[in-house]
């Protein structure tokens, strides 16, 4: 640790540079051909030599899904790696969290999927506000990713036959989305975490827990490095890199109540974003409709229940506004499944923001639930009739525990009661093609930056982007990443070995 941390001088800031009528970013995005833009792309880019990528230093901010699989990735590779995080271990990243599963085009159950139909709901479901080369190439990779985390040991759900199982998420019409339980986050996130310890044990990557990034080390425009207080001594320690990669996560905690750890905290995006980083699509937030509802004045976070649920759980509030019986005593008459009603073609699992604008629409107009009138049911009645205790039981188990440990109601017994809550940041810090930012040699990864989420109104492509980490691996071990500066930079360090 004392060979690469010395004590920290103030850093000179660097002011914001942009200013209205400024020449607009270059994204850096191959020409030509949708469907040919990321091989082609990679076959252009520049490699390194294996014994050049020895001599350069990478940092990566974070040890989510996004932080931890590019951390192995690049340690694997041949980088030198150094990883800092917050937290106590990297088990302990946001990504833990993530319940119900992560989209792929992979077509197993021949319901018409394919990488195009993935890219085009990403890219409706984003508003057309996403960069359509970066979302083509997620859903392109989509499909290795799963592959990837099958050979890394994921206990993704199968089907009695032995092949892996998918179900539905909101805003797609096909089963689409791989899961492990209601715990998908947690099981990728021990895959990406068993990749990082590898490379640990092989010396390639060093891990800093307890390490809070405090600023972004940028000098003539080019992250040189970092600025990180130990947590446990409080020392002040500055970290020198050729590229800095921040995988710190989202921002939905800018919000007093959001189903975010409070430990999300997002300053290390709001630091880079001081240091010169352009944000994109900032506003650009997510209320996720499926949550439990706020119980109390001293609340500080809200808990998801996995959008998954919608799958065989039906949304409906009293047709009498105010009516106070319990809903097992309400009829089916005088039930009113608004979602199936206002939007048939998708039913219950219509987009993560019509759910949302739905339910608080009709809380609004007083048909709302529970003490605080603010919540609309999700009743699983008709599912466990019809597919039987158990299977209900395998696909949502663990949610029904912690739906009951939360509230004291069963949902076996009683309707869950649920209601909106700001979820997921699709906005973050702009990023080129190659993920990097403005800044040249800083690179957002994961929730972290704007590009391909500028895409998840649909659920279950979170998991997607960050489990990418991994596979945009070509970009990773091309010069791509690492950027042209940092690696002339390198060039002049080392005495010149730059391969072709
Ligand atoms: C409850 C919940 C359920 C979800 N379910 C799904 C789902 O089913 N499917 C799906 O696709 N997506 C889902 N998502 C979204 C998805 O989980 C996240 O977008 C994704 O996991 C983010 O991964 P990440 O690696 O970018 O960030 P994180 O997992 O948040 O990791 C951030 C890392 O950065 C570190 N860090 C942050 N700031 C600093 C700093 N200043 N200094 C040092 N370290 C720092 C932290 O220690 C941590 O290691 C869900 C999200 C939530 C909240």
């Amino acid at each position: 640790m004392s060979e690469i941390l010395t004590p920290a001088a103030p850093v000179k800031s660097s002011p914001i540079t942009w200013r209205e009528g400024s020449p607009i970013l270059d994204s850096r995005c191959p020409s030509g051909e949708l469907e040919k833009r990321w091989t082609r792309h990679k076959d252009n880019l520049k490699l390194v030599a294996p014994h050049n990528k020895r001599k350069l230093e990478v940092i990566v901010v974070g040890a989510g899904l996004a932080g931890a699989s590019a951390a192995a990735t690049l340690g694997e590779l041949g980088y030198n790696v150094k990883v800092f995080v917050y937290h106590n271990s990297p088990r302990r990243a946001h990504s833990i969290a993530a319940q119900g599963g992560i989209n792929a085009a992979k077509n197993y159950r021949n319901d018409g999927d394919s990488v195009w139909r993935l890219f085009y709901d990403t890219i409706k479901g984003g508003d057309f506000r996403a960069r359509e080369s970066n979302v083509y190439r997620l859903a392109e990779v989509s499909v290795k990713i799963i592959d990837h985390c099958v050979a890394q040991g994921i206990p993704f759900a199968r089907e009695y036959g032995g092949y892996l199982d998918t179900r539905s998420f909101g805003g797609a019409q096909l089963m689409r989305t791989f899961y492990a339980r209601g715990q998908t986050g947690q099981q990728l996130l021990l895959g990406a975490y068993a990749a990082l310890q590898r490379q640990v044990a092989l010396g390639n990557v060093q891990v800093y827990y307890n390490h809070d990034v405090l600023d972004v080390v940028v000098e003539e425009g080019r992250a040189r490095g970092i600025i990180v207080r130990n947590l446990i001594t409080g020392e002040l320690h500055r970290v020198a890199a050729h590229a800095v990669v921040l995988a710190t996560g989202g921002y939905g905690n800018a919000y007093y109540l959001s189903t975010n750890a409070k430990l999300s905290n997002a300053t290390a995006i709001w630091r880079a974003h001081k240091r010169g980083a352009y944000f994109g699509n900032p506003s650009f937030v997510q209320i996720h409709p499926t949550c439990i509802p706020q119980s109390g004045e001293y609340q500080s976070k809200l808990t998801l229940m996995s959008e998954s649920l919608r799958n065989d759980g039906r949304v409906w509030v009293p047709r009498t506004p105010g009516d106070k019986r319990r809903p097992q005593d309400i009829p089916e008459s005088e039930r009113w499944y608004y979602l199936e009603e206002w939007y048939p073609s998708f039913g219950n699992l219509v987009p993560r923001d019509i759910a949302s604008r739905a339910a608080k629409r009709v809380c609004d107009m007083g048909y709302g639930v529970g003490p605080t009138g603010r919540a609309v049911y999700l009743d699983f009645s008709d599912a466990i009739k019809r597919l039987g205790r158990e299977v209900i039981y395998q696909r949502y188990g663990n949610l029904f525990e912690m739906y009951e440990e939360i509230t004291g109601e069963s949902p076996w017994e009683t309707p869950m009661r649920i209601y909106p809550a700001v979820h997921y940041t699709m906005g973050g810090l702009w990023v080129d093609y190659n993920l990097m930012t403005n800044i040249e040699g800083l690179y957002a990864i994961g929730e972290a930056n704007f590009s391909d989420h500028g895409a998840n109104r649909l659920g279950a492509s979170a998991l997607m982007q960050g489990a990418g980490g991994w596979v945009l691996h070509s970009a990773l071990y091309h010069r791509g990443l690492l950027g042209d500066a940092a690696f002339r930079e390198a060039f002049h360090r080392y005495g010149g070995f730059c391969s072709g």
